[in-house]
């Protein structure tokens, strides 16, 4: 599976969003090295700080099912904002856990898209290797 492949499962996880309060939609999928995806979107609550973000609901998602980092391949998220969406604080934390620094992460809106990893965006990470 190509980029823009993985890039258009993303959007169709987009789909799947829950987002009541803010209307700002989020998807994400996870392509495993055995070609397995895994969907995630965001999930809001009334409760706001409970909302999940859609990276974190695809990563969730595949380990729950039995995945691990060495089995990951690529992650994208998509978004329909203005800019290009990258995950948050939060999210740059479990992926850097649960993808590693180096997994291809491909961040895209209608109109652009990029690649990053981990890490470029958690410099000076915390990890289990600080514990
Ligand atoms: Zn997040």
């Amino acid at each position: 599976m190509n980029k823009n492949e993985l890039v258009n499962l993303a959007f169709k996880a987009m789909e799947n969003a829950y987002v009541p309060y803010s209307h700002y939609r989020v998807g994400a999928c996870v392509l495993c090295k055995d070609g397995r995806t895994f969907y995630g979107a965001n999930i809001e609550n009334a409760s706001y700080g409970l909302a999940n973000c859609a990276e974190r609901s695809a990563i969730f998602s595949a380990y729950s099912n039995g995945v691990r980092k060495e089995d990951i391949e690529a992650l994208a998220i998509v978004s329909e904002g203005k800019t290009i969406a990258a995950p948050c604080g939060a999210c740059r934390q479990v992926l850097c856990e649960l993808i590693g620094f180096d997994t291809p992460i491909y961040l895209a809106n209608r109109e652009a898209e990029t690649t990053t990893s981990i890490r470029e965006l958690l410099p000076m990470a915390f990890t289990n290797e600080d514990l």
